[in-house]
């Protein structure tokens, strides 16, 4: 019988986010970490790779590989392609046919009944046993140690690709959340349109991104200067040219705003008995954007709140995700 048990593989939560998919297998932790990127032929309309060979093939394709990020704004745009993705996640998990595996998948907020429908079919199609759903901002509270359970409200801002996810959390339950469709993807477009506009420089969305990871900043820092390499609009050449860093502060200005602005907003509408309770527990930041730096302080200054980022942000997700499925008695009330 020991032999059997090697054939059933783990049970799995899924993240499954607009920019990063992670998934964690019960018993082994989090054996995925890729980003949410499918990449298909667009004569055969298959799915040629998923993940990370997915992503080296953006913006480098040739005439016949499509590169599509299937959740990019917190919606299923492409149904056919999200399937197609989480479908080649789970075969890089080399599952056993035989295994039926428990699966809890994390969504964001926004997606419509037919889209939470459409991920339990493609996990029913892969043999799930069971499929639940759980929304990204319950899941980053369970992820940061957060007892959710209590009638003690939490506020999680969730910063990820395609949207920022604000929720007030108590009692099991979403008492306040909202979804906005701005956040790191809007980011590096606003760090793209910048240098098109004050250098004439075009550079791609990979450039734009590590920019922003590694010198953007949400609050005035210390003045470092930074080679970035484009294509001179005029000349037609490449061209390499030496910014300081309150350049990519000032390019990114206008969508911090936007994330800061709909925090109050969230803030506003929270309920008053609630509201207390956020003066002591604060604000919560998660998500790969609430790594930008000096955003916590940025958020402390605007909203007079205690502000924490979770720890490793990038992974407050489907930690929770995972606590959950190795729990699920405890924690069916939160899920679909
Ligand atoms: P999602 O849940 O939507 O898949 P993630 O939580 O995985 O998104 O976060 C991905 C986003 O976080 C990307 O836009 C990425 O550029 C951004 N990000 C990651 N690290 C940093 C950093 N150090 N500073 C700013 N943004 C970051
Ligand atoms: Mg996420």
């Amino acid at each position: 019988m020991a032999g059997l048990v090697s054939f059933m593989g783990g049970d799995l939560a899924i993240d499954l986010g607009t920019a990063n998919t992670l998934i964690y297998v019960k018993g082994q932790g989090i054996v995925i970490n890729e980003p949410s990127i499918v990449a298909r032929s667009l004569t055969t309309g298959k799915v040629i790779a998923v993940g990370n060979e997915a992503k080296d093939m953006l913006g480098k394709t040739h005439h016949d590989i499509e590169t599509i990020r299937p959740l990019r704004d917190g919606v299923i745009a492409d149904f056919e392609m999200a399937d197609g993705m989480l479908n080649g996640f789970l075969n890089k998990l080399k599952m056993s046919k035989l295994s039926r595996p428990k699966m809890v998948i994390c969504i964001p907020t926004g997606i419509t009944e037919v889209e939470k429908r459409a991920v339990k079919d493609s996990a029913e199609r892969r043999n799930a046993r069971e499929v639940y759903l759980i929304e990204e901002p319950i899941a980053a509270a369970i992820g940061i140690g957060i007892d959710i359970s209590q009638p003690v409200g939490s506020m999680i801002v969730d910063i990820g690709g395609g949207t920022t996810e604000i929720a007030v959390i108590a009692l099991n339950g979403i008492v306040t959340k909202e979804s906005i469709r701005i956040a790191g993807d809007e980011m590096d477009e606003a760090i793209i349109q910048y240098f098109k506009r004050e250098h004439n420089l075009l550079i791609g969305e990979r450039t734009a991104e590590q920019i922003k990871c590694t010198v953007g900043s949400a609050m005035p820092a210390e003045d470092v200067m930074i080679s970035v390499k484009g294509r001179n609009m005029v000349a037609g050449i490449p061209k390499t040219i030496e910014i300081s860093s309150s350049e990519i502060r000032e390019a990114l200005k206008d969508t911090v705003d936007l994330i800061v602005d709909a925090v109050k907003q969230s803030l506003e509408r929270t309920p008053p008995e609630l509201s207390s309770d956020l003066l002591d527990r604060g604000i919560i930041l998660a998500g790969g954007g609430a790594s930008l730096k000096g955003l916590d302080q940025r958020m402390r200054l605007e909203t007079d709140l205690p502000v924490n980022v979770a720890e490793e942000p990038l992974l407050a997700i489907v930690r929770g995700t995972g606590l959950v499925l190795d729990d699920l008695e405890r924690f069916k009330d939160v899920l679909y």
